[in-house]
């Protein structure tokens, strides 16, 4: 007798099911997704422990009829594709028919459904995968599915479990990416009984965000909205004063869907990089609009990547989208009036988000700052606008004039003390137009330097030798002396650095360089480009070998050999961009710079460097975070004194 055999249903359904549900969080996952595709207005997830012993999931979708219910629980069975040629265009989140066969194999399951036209609705309870009863009942419009006992008939998974906290908040977690992908359908969550969070369906994501993510997040984000070739981006990103430990606060939705995207984080993350500090991530809720063509959702159900047919198109859409947004749109942080009353909508706020994390790396109360109503939680840093700056970092003595990092031959020269936007105060405060700089690229803060916008406004005073006062239009401003020179000092040698960029340093004597296939290609793909930032290569077919024979001239030699190491890396896997690339290493050079050349806070100075440094973070509104992310001022509205006043 062979020794193979073809397994039994039961078996291969196990199987089958092991891949799809993985824990409660991916059943509760499936089963929210059916309900959307279903046309839904409004979805209630209820679990109980986990969603171990207990999960429920009501719609007001299109139903199932009685005949339709015994096949939904079959493998293959799907109502979304009939033929290979649907995979091209799948608009809905599921189509392999498999989950609901999943599910039922490994749980005690009831489906509850009623169509839209049908007078009565009909149950199907199944054990183990098998259909046991099917029968006719009065009910609402819309399907309920009941998961009950899962893995009871799975020792092996059961044992893989974690605790009915952890598996709990993963299945938070799916419920909270579903909400923001989906602001038009009402999105309520409730565990061990508790109303964790309800979305209100009313289609605009800033409330869903508000409802799933809290006010505080809510509060400092910025809108992005963006369309560059056929690829749309829009949803909000986090102010550099909201940022985060670790990426679980990265979200991205292509065409509705949740995924992972190694191309998006890291358009995210560069688009970033001189707006927070380096040790940070940002976060955001961002959805990608493309042809469903250019995308591959047909990876395994429970991975979230996703792969694009033109990976840089992406990441150019996304950085650029976010960049801009940055550049432009901010709003200076509030200044946080603390007050002690504490309203019942406060409480209730409070206790409605429950702590949302992918990986227990972080403790709650640095993800979710409800933080203020209760003394005994003291909320982040980054969260409390108010907070002192960290302490000033280290720096050599202000007076030295080699400012610029080592590695770096940015000339600096016009930022030392011994410049005259250091000495001379009756200088115009900001320097006359220019001419647009030549490569520059895209709009950015630096091109808005020089547009004098004259505002009126009075020095009230300083406090601590570190906060400027300053009365502008309605509003109290408190300027943070060093963070705002440090901005201003950043944004003049941005300009400078654009107006003599170019050119290469030809080497002695070319340096051979030994790529992968995949290296090698990315780069000769992008040769013409890599030109325009004086990298110039030679390449050889032979043995997939590159020399290079000349290299950008504001960097040494060593750094320019480690930026094309990583351009080679970022180039191949659709994670960045020579000219992003580029930028941002001289952005981070030029940050460092900045800094260094930059007054300490608790520092005296003498009234005209205050007024020196006030009358240029005023001309220049759009300034309103330092080169790493603490903002540079904070404002209290007239209206808000009254307020705190009683004066209205
Ligand atoms: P898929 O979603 O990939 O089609 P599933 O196993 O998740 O596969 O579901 C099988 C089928 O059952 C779906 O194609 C759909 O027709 C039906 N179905 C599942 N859940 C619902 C629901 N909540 N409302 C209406 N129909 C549903
Ligand atoms: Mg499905």
């Amino acid at each position: 007798m062979g020794k193979i055999n073809v397994l039994d249903f039961q078996v291969a359904n196990l199987i089958a099911a092991g891949e799809v549900v993985e824990r409660p969080a991916s059943a509760v996952k499936e089963l929210l997704e059916n309900a959307i595709d279903a046309g839904a207005g409004s979805v209630t997830v209820e679990i109980k422990r986990g969603g171990t012993t207990f999960i429920r999931v009501t719609d007001d979708g299109c139903g199932m009829s009685a005949e339709d219910l015994p096949v939904s629980i079959m493998r293959h069975a799907t109502s979304k594709i009939r033929d290979a040629a649907d995979l091209d265009g799948i608009t809905t989140l599921g189509f392999r028919g498999e989950a609901l066969a999943a599910i039922a194999s490994v749980s005690h399951m009831r489906i509850m459904s009623r169509t839209k036209r049908a007078e009565t609705g009909n149950v199907l309870e199944s054990v183990a995968g098998e259909a046991v009863d099917l029968s006719e009942a009065g009910m609402p419009r819309g399907t309920t599915v009941i998961v009950e006992d899962l893995f009871a008939n799975v020792p092996a998974r059961r044992k893989f479990l974690k605790r009915d906290a952890s598996e709990a908040t993963a299945c938070a977690a799916v419920v909270e990416k579903i909400a923001l992908a989906k602001p038009k359908v009402a999105v309520k969550f409730i565990s061990d009984g508790t109303i964790k969070f309800a979305t209100s369906g009313d289609g605009d994501l800033k409330s869903a965000i508000y409802a799933v993510l809290g006010r505080d997040f809510a509060a400092k984000m910025t809108e992005v909205r963006d369309l560059s070739d056929g690829i749309g981006v829009y949803g909000y990103i986090g102010r550099p004063d909201n940022n985060r430990g670790n990426r679980n606060f990265e979200n991205f939705f292509i065409n509705g869907r949740y995924v992972k995207s190694r191309t998006a984080m890291s358009a995210l993350e560069q688009a970033y990089e001189s707006f927070i500090p380096s040790d940070k991530f940002p976060c955001c809720v961002l959805n990608v609009d493309i042809h469903p063509t250019f995308v591959d959702v047909n990876v395994h159900p429970t991975k979230l990547e996703v792969k694009f047919s033109n990976e840089r198109l992406v990441f150019e859409a996304i950085y650029s989208a976010v960049r801009n947004a940055l550049n432009s749109k901010l709003d200076r942080p509030e200044m946080v009036v603390k007050t002690n009353s504490v309203s019942a909508e406060d409480i209730a706020l409070a206790n409605a988000f429950m702590p949302i994390f992918d990986h227990a790396s972080e403790p709650p109360h640095t993800r979710y700052s409800q933080a203020g109503f209760f003394d005994t939680a003291s909320p982040p840093a980054q969260n409390t606008p108010v907070a002192p700056p960290e302490a000033p970092p280290v720096a050599p003595a202000p007076a030295d004039a080699a400012l610029a990092p080592d590695y770096m031959k940015i000339d600096l020269s016009n930022v030392t003390r011994e410049s005259p936007e250091y000495n001379n105060y009756d200088l115009p405060p900001v320097a006359p137009p220019e001419p647009p700089a030549p490569a520059a690229s895209g709009p950015s803060v630096s091109d808005e330097v020089g547009l004098n916008e004259h505002v009126e406004y009075r020095i009230i005073g300083e406090a601590f030798n570190s906060y400027v006062i300053v009365e502008v239009e309605n509003k109290v401003l408190m300027i943070d002396k060093h963070a705002a020179h440090e901005r201003i000092n950043f944004e003049r040698m941005k300009r400078n650095v654009r107006r003599s960029e170019g050119g290469s340093q030809m080497m002695l004597v070319p340096v051979r360089i030994s790529l992968d296939p995949r290296g090698y290609s990315a780069l000769r793909e992008n040769a013409d480009e890599l030109k325009t930032i004086g990298f110039l290569l030679e390449f050889s077919d032979a043995d997939h070998s590159a020399a290079l024979t000349g290299y950008p001239s504001k960097l040494d030699e060593e750094d320019a050999c480690d930026l094309l190491d990583e351009l080679c890396d970022r180039l191949s896997e659709g994670t960045g961009t020579v000219r992003t690339s580029f930028e941002s290493l001289l952005e981070k050079a030029l940050y460092q710079a900045s800094c260094k050349a930059s007054i300490k806070a608790g520092h005296v100075e003498d009234a005209a460097h205050v007024k020196w440094i006030c009358d240029n973070l005023l001309a220049l509104p759009d300034i309103k975070f330092c080169p790493h992310g603490r903002p540079v001022a904070i404002e209290l509205t007239r209206s808000e004194i009254e307020k705190q006043f009683k004066r209205t």
